[in-house]
């Protein structure tokens, strides 16, 4: 019989993409997964449902700008583990909410610190910090070490959460770690991110529909990895005896213009006959190129980014061909 007794996880923001993926691999590590969301009742969790695992995984709803709803939901759940994936996490969205942005991302990770500092529990957090934090990088590969110059509502509201993690952790000595995520893409991504635009538009045009292209500058480079490999490095950053901050990248930049080659490529469609450039999609300040190294997680924890741009790609279109196959019919 195996004597480990079960861990808990609260994962913060579990109906979105990585909450989605993370929940998946701690429920084949035996976990108790317990997810929040703004509105439990109402929200459809249909990353999880389309995972299978919305049976498996306890909803809570949470407010985390609300002190009272984290505080009450983190002792109803009593986690061994939260991961907190919770905002605003869209970075052309924060030009126009600017304020919800600031609220749910910077206010919302420290009232999720205090919470658990007021409760004295030994509970390890984990943060979701982003790249976008780093700013203009002109596609250097940079590390832990690298200084945060954020150019959006979205990347300043992350840059201030992610200091009070390491402030936290360093003041009261909680485990608290940042996970410095890049790009990350999958089928569960909304069609709102732009990779989810650009793979739904073009399987709908290989499909016959009389779609276009529409897009802002595609000369900007990102570094864009696989979700679900992903949330693995988020675990393994709570499983180590020390809490630290990692940076989780593939180390490849592609432009969005690669991007978009590729895929429609793959569909054996030619770009420049489906592309219209829309300047609306520009936004105030943009990072032109960002590229990311990992090689203190694969150092510390053994992780490494294993799908390419293209395997991304190749997977998504998979998964989303499908949704397209009447089209025309
Ligand atoms: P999603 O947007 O898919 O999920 C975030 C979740 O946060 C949503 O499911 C939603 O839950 C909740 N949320 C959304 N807006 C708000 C708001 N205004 N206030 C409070 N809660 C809100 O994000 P991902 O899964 O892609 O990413 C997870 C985390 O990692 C996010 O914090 C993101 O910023 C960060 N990140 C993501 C990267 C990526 O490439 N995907 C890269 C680096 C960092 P509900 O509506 O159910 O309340």
């Amino acid at each position: 019989m195996n004597q480990t007794a079960q861990k808990t996880a609260l994962i913060c923001g579990i109906s979105g993409q990585d909450g989605g993926y993370l929940a998946q691999l701690l429920l084949e590590k035996n976990y108790r997964v317990v997810g929040t969301s703004r509105d439990a009742q109402t929200t459809d969790f249909r990353n999880l449902r389309s995972l299978g695992i919305f049976d498996q995984v306890e909803k809570a709803s949470m407010a985390l700008t609300d002190f009272r709803s984290v505080l009450n939901t983190i002792s109803h759940a009593k986690p061994d583990e939260i991961y907190h994936l919770a905002g605003q996490s869209s970075v052309g969205l924060s030009f126009e909410q600017p304020v919800e942005t600031l609220e749910s991302v910077a206010l919302g990770t420290l009232n999720l610190l205090e919470a658990v500092r007021a409760l004295g529990l030994p509970i390890r957090i984990y943060h979701a910090s982003t790249s976008e934090c780093f700013g203009e990088t002109g596609g250097k590969p940079v590390n832990e070490e690298t200084a945060f110059q954020p150019k959006s509502p979205y990347a300043t509201a992350k840059a201030a959460a992610h200091w009070m993690i390491s402030n936290y952790r360093e003041a009261y000595g909680m485990f608290a770690c940042n996970g410095i995520l890049f790009n990350h893409e999958s089928p569960l991504r909304p069609k709102r991110f732009v990779t989810g635009k650009i793979i739904s538009t073009a399987c709908q045009i290989s499909a016959g529909a009389d779609a276009r292209l529409k897009l802002g500058d595609i000369d900007i480079r990102r570094d864009w990895g696989w979700a679900p490999e992903y949330v693995e490095a988020m675990w393994l950053m709570l499983q180590q005896e020390t809490p630290q901050d990692f940076v989780i990248a593939t180390g490849k930049s592609h432009s969005l213009r690669e991007f978009c080659e590729f895929a429609f490529a793959t569909l054996g469609l030619e770009l420049t006959d489906y592309l219209d450039s829309d300047p609306s999609f520009k936004r105030p300040t943009e990072i032109r190129a960002n590229c990311g190294d990992a090689s203190k997680a694969e150092r510390l924890l053994g992780w490494r980014a294993k799908s390419t741009m293209r395997d991304v790609i190749s997977m998504m279109i998979k998964h989303e061909l499908p949704a397209y196959s009447d089209i025309g019919s």
